[in-house]
């Protein structure tokens, strides 16, 4: 079984997976966690030098928040679909999405009107690695494509486990697993039955922690009915 540690914060895990020779991050977290980030790699004795690919689950702040910085201090490669170039490229979150529960609904109103909390350090895609090729495959990690938080969600499987990105959250004023933002309901519960569908046992979501793909099977339904309200 490859280790697998968590460098993120008590809202954003930045999970590191054991890797040949290294380390493979995924996501980060808001630029402001950088100096988190670092403070706990010292801590654990991770050498920056030693983490050798990052991989972005989907181009939000507090997931491609610090993702410049630690590139350029580590010299990992970045994994990160072809098709969020532009929204890597822009620096801010896309805010056309719904809010899957009614009293998140201010604060998250709030939060998007703050500049710290919707926007990174824009990002050319040129150079990184394309996951549709499976690039880590030799060290059984499989990558795949779902929707519904955003346009394309990044995930990928490594022994009995999947990480999910925001596909699923289990923190963060999240209720039944469901992301607080949504971009698309329809494909999000696609997605999920595609998880359940899976002989994965472990989900590992980017807020809160992993749960069994078994929980997730009541709540389909229920996000199907979801109200979901326009952030704006
Ligand atoms: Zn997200």
């Amino acid at each position: 079984m490859k280790k697998i540690l968590n460098l993120g914060t008590f809202y954003m895990n930045a999970y590191l997976v054991e890797i040949k020779e290294g380390w493979l991050l995924v996501d980060t977290g808001y630029p402001f966690d950088y100096k988190h980030f670092l403070r706990k790699a010292r801590r654990m004795k991770i050498d920056l030098a030693s983490i050798r690919y990052v991989v972005l689950t989907h181009v939000h702040a507090d997931h491609a928040g610090f993702l410049k910085k630690i590139l350029s201090d580590t010299g990992a490669k970045l994994i990160c679909l072809p098709a969020e170039k532009e929204r890597l490229a822009s620096g801010v979150n896309v805010k056309e999405v719904y809010i899957s529960k009614g009293s998140m609904l201010l604060i998250n109103r709030l939060s998007a009107s703050l500049p710290a909390f919707q926007n990174f350090d824009p990002l050319e895609i040129g150079g990184t690695l394309d996951p549709e090729t499976q690039p880590l495959a030799e060290e059984g990690i499989t990558f795949f494509v779902l929707h519904g938080h955003t346009d394309n969600d990044l995930c990928f499987r490594l022994e009995d486990k999947i990480f999910v990105g925001d596909v699923c959250m289990n923190g963060a004023g999240a209720t039944g697993y469901s992301p607080l933002w949504i971009e698309d309901n329809v494909a999000l519960v696609e997605s999920w039955k595609e998880l359940v569908a899976s002989d994965a046992d472990m989900l590992y979501p980017a807020h809160g922690k992993p749960f069994p793909k078994s929980n997730l099977v009541k709540y389909i339904e229920k996000q199907g009915r979801r109200k979901i309200r326009k952030l704006y």
